[in-house]
């Protein structure tokens, strides 16, 4: 093949991964999405909603943080107002959806705070247990976990998640707040 044509393929690889893993577009949401990024934490689609959106986030940030230690770099989220925005950054059935340490998306119907609490105690996964946590660590860790110490009010979720945050709650019982992290990596 021309070394043209290779340096061509090359330059356009980090476009194709854009264009073709929705997901990472989190990384350049004002590129990809209709949406307004306000400052480092938030991006909007509708900015008269922009008062809602920051007392969710900031309410959020200070729970998690007292709940799983501060956060190392707090995430950016990106409140969607549409089912398109959502689609943007591909997601379709989500309340809300976080990707590795490089951001959150919050679906029209994913603006309640335990949806942000939930996602954030992920996006806290990803910095002390690495991105690939979600793939890596069992269900009932990852997902226990989020579901169980974000104040999730429902009595009962699927049986899914029930299960999985149950299984969590009888570990952390054993291993308490301040091996939360230690525990978990070693898992
Ligand atoms: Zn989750």
């Amino acid at each position: 093949m021309p070394k043209k044509i290779i340096t061509l393929l090359l330059l356009l690889a980090p476009v194709a991964a854009f264009a073709l893993y929705k997901p990472v577009r989190v990384l350049a949401p004002e590129l990809f999405g209709d949406v307004h990024c306000i400052d480092d934490q938030i991006c909007i689609e509708e900015p008269s909603r922009l008062d809602e959106a920051r007392a969710l986030c900031d309410a959020s940030l200070h729970f998690v943080a007292d709940t799983v230690r501060p956060f190392q770099q707090p995430p950016r989220v990106i409140f969607c107002s549409s089912k398109d925005c959502q689609n943007a950054f591909g997601f379709d059935k989500a309340a809300a959806t976080t990707v590795g340490r490089s951001g959150i998306v919050v679906a029209p119907r994913g603006w309640k705070p335990h949806y942000l609490r939930h996602e954030m105690i992920h996006h806290r996964q990803a910095e002390e247990l690495g991105i690939l946590a979600a793939f890596t660590k069992p269900e009932w860790l990852v997902e226990g976990m989020a579901y169980a110490l974000s104040d999730d009010a429902r009595a009962t979720l699927a049986d899914r998640w029930e299960e999985a945050r149950q299984r969590f709650l009888k570990w952390y019982e054993v291993v308490g707040r301040d091996r939360l992290w230690s525990a978990a990596t070693a898992l």
